[in-house]
């Protein structure tokens, strides 16, 4: 059997669905009867045409996109992003605000590792890079996101606002979509909980995750950016002044024209995208695994909450679910506990270098069933040490 022998609550890579890895054990020998395996095939071939239009068609509808959005398929990862991000949108942002002068601020919400690193990434490219909260700063911790009084916003001057829907290392999760200048392009990292909920895309001008947790395996990032975001990339004889220059591999723009194969596209992980998707319809799509995904987070927060032992520093509206931080009274025992998951197949529940402790990451391909084996654990190590 392919059946994998563990559980892996790993924050990324992460569990991919056992259907997926055993169709794609199949399609590396002999794809659609090409003869080739699927990491063979051309990438202008019509078959890998098909495959990539599968693919875009499948998150259009689990995510409802609408018709002016683009949907990319692009490499680097995540913080490939943190740069093509700040180049297209102030190029995008010129476009609108022609003349002399051209500064505008980049707004950016600091809830957690993922997005300080972005908004650091900002502020090495650019210089006016204006922090909306910085949680750590204003509370030590991340650990919460502030009431709108708080925020400082820069209005309809910035070229965009940047959050991070789902901070995997803090497991802080916005329970809503942060309200701005509508004018403003809201800009959003979705890598660690993208497809794990419905949202509404028309809120954003760009939403990006890599593929690593909810969507497949590291080599590609989604990028969903509407149209009017995207601007032909200039060279620097004809470029403004203070406007970088756009380099083509981060340009949306030819991404886009290019249906994501500008040059030889990761063509592996796009197919596994594809298949987590095709996996997920079937599964009743996002609105279905919302559920499921609630219930896992809830029995987990529920028992942490009952627990003499286990904490969890989060507030309790912001707490993500998908990536559950916790600590262990005393922290000793957090060696054990880890120790004795592992004995029974449950793997990668370390938490990250950063914060320490215990991270349980339960993306859609963690089961009902693999929640209720972790959690009966949980009750047993407690017992044992209570
Ligand atoms: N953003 C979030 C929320 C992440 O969890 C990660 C990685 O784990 C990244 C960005 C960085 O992604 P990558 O490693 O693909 O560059």
């Amino acid at each position: 059997s392919t059946k994998p022998k563990v559980y892996n609550f790993g924050a990324g890579p992460a569990a991919i669905p056992l259907n997926v890895l055993e169709k794609a054990q199949k399609d590396l020998l002999n794809y659609e009867n090409t003869g080739m395996s699927v990491m063979e095939i051309s990438h202008r071939s019509k078959t890998f045409d098909n495959l990539l239009n599968k693919a875009k068609q499948d998150l259009k509808t689990l995510l409802q996109v609408p018709d002016n959005y683009k949907i990319l398929f692009m490499q680097g990862g995540g913080l490939t992003q943190f740069s093509a991000i700040v180049y297209n949108l102030l190029a995008a942002k010129r476009q609108q605000v022609p003349g002399e002068e051209f500064n505008p601020p980049l707004d950016y919400f600091v809830t957690g590792s993922w997005s300080a690193k972005a908004a650091d990434e900002a502020k090495r490219l650019y210089n006016n890079v204006n922090i909306v909260i910085d949680v750590k700063k204003s509370k030590g911790s991340f650990e919460s996101i502030p009431p709108k009084e708080e925020w400082k916003l820069s209005g309809s001057k910035a070229a965009f606002v940047y959050y991070c829907d789902n901070e995997t290392i803090n497991g802080v999760e916005f329970p809503f979509i942060p309200e701005v200048d509508p004018s403003v392009p809201l800009v959003c990292d979705m890598s660690s909980n993208i497809l794990s909920r419905k949202f509404d895309v028309s809120k954003f001008g760009l939403i990006y995750a890599g593929a690593q947790k909810n969507i497949g395996t590291p080599g590609v990032t989604v990028v969903i950016v509407r149209d009017d975001l995207l601007t032909k990339p200039k060279s620097v004889n004809d470029q403004d002044k203070g406007v970088p220059v756009v380099p083509v591999m981060l340009s949306y723009k030819i991404i886009a024209d290019h249906n994501s194969v500008y040059n030889t596209p990761p063509m592996f992980p796009i197919y596994i995208s594809g298949l987590v998707f095709e996996w997920l319809l079937d599964q009743g799509g996002v609105e279905a695994i919302e559920k499921i995904n609630n219930e896992k987070s809830t029995k987990i927060y529920d028992l942490i909450d009952k627990s003499k032992i286990y904490r969890s520093p989060i507030e309790k509206p912001y707490r993500s679910r998908m990536n559950a931080p916790f600590r262990i009274v005393p922290e000793e025992l957090e060696k054990e506990f880890l120790t004795g998951a592992e004995e029974l197949g449950m793997v990668q529940l370390k938490g990250h270098r950063s914060v320490g402790g215990i991270r349980i990451s339960m993306y859609n391909a963690i089961t009902l069933d693999a929640i209720d084996l972790l959690i009966n654990y949980m009750i047993e190590f407690e017992k044992k040490h209570n």
